[in-house]
């Protein structure tokens, strides 16, 4: 397990500065939700913790390791992206297991590792199966599988259920939920939904423009809004 710590973050693309200056300690084993409205910044965000793109200043520790100019392979994270373009070719086994092949962990390890997350994602039975013989949120599934097998202590999920029906989200939402319960691991969960922000959040960071307005437990944030931008977006009372 292990936590986030950011201080002084800036990320440019050009001229524009995107993340501003920005301070945030994930703690260990918390559930906390990146939240605000598109083009905020959440993603570049999560990307920078990634290691995907690189940092015009600041620092980042993970595991209270500076990892501000590692690679991605070397920061103990598993990632959950919103468009999950899984292998269509490959199995789900194969799909979940591909990472851990590349990265030569013995064939022991990776098919202990696939059954946990399969189980834990009630996917065992689709394991022999191809993408395009699964449903929409089952194939969300794997790409979360993908990442549990990694079993990092560090997970990062940008917007992985954007694409679902409002059924399936509310299903996987109440997996999630059980997931981190039963891993302990630090979430790091990027949304622009208020509902998945207040059903999953241990706290809410809320965005605007790259600079953080309010962080606090979703009671905090919705009750005591720090300003006028955190109570439209949530639609709490001001
Ligand atoms: P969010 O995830 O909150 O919707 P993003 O982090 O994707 O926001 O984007 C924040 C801002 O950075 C946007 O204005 C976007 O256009 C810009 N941006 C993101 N990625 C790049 C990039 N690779 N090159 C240039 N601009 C980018
Ligand atoms: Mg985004």
């Amino acid at each position: 397990m292990s936590g986030v710590n950011i201080q002084g973050l800036s990320i440019k693309f050009g001229h524009n500065e995107v993340i501003k200056g920005l301070d945030l300690q994930v703690h260990e084993g918390e559930f906390l939700v990146l939240l605000g409205p598109s083009g905020c910044g959440k993603s570049t965000l999560l990307h920078s913790i990634a290691g995907l793109i690189d940092v015009s200043g600041g620092s980042i520790h993970i595991g209270g390791q500076d990892m501000t100019h590692a690679e991605p392979a070397e920061r103990g994270i598993g990632m959950v992206f919103q468009s999950y373009a899984l292998y269509p070719t490959m199995t789900v086994e194969k799909n979940m297991s591909f990472g851990l092949r590349v990265a030569r962990v013995p064939k022991a390890e990776i098919a202990r590792r696939v059954d946990k997350a399969a189980q834990m994602l009630q996917l065992t039975p689709l394991l022999d199966r191809k993408p395009a013989q699964l449903s929409g949120g089952q194939r969300q599934r794997v790409a979360i599988g993908r990442a549990l097998v990694r079993e990092a202590g560090v997970f990062l999920f940008d917007e992985p259920l954007s694409n679902l029906d409002a059924k399936l989200r509310a299903e996987l939402r109440r997996e999630l939920k059980l997931l981190h319960q039963t891993l302990g691991s630090t979430m790091v969960y990027v949304t622009h939904d208020q509902v998945e922000a207040m059903t999953l959040a241990t706290r809410i960071v809320v965005m605007k423009s790259g600079v953080i307005q309010q962080i606090g437990t979703p009671a905090e944030v919705y009750e005591r809004p720090a300003n006028l931008f955190v109570a439209g977006f949530l639609g709490a009372p001001a």
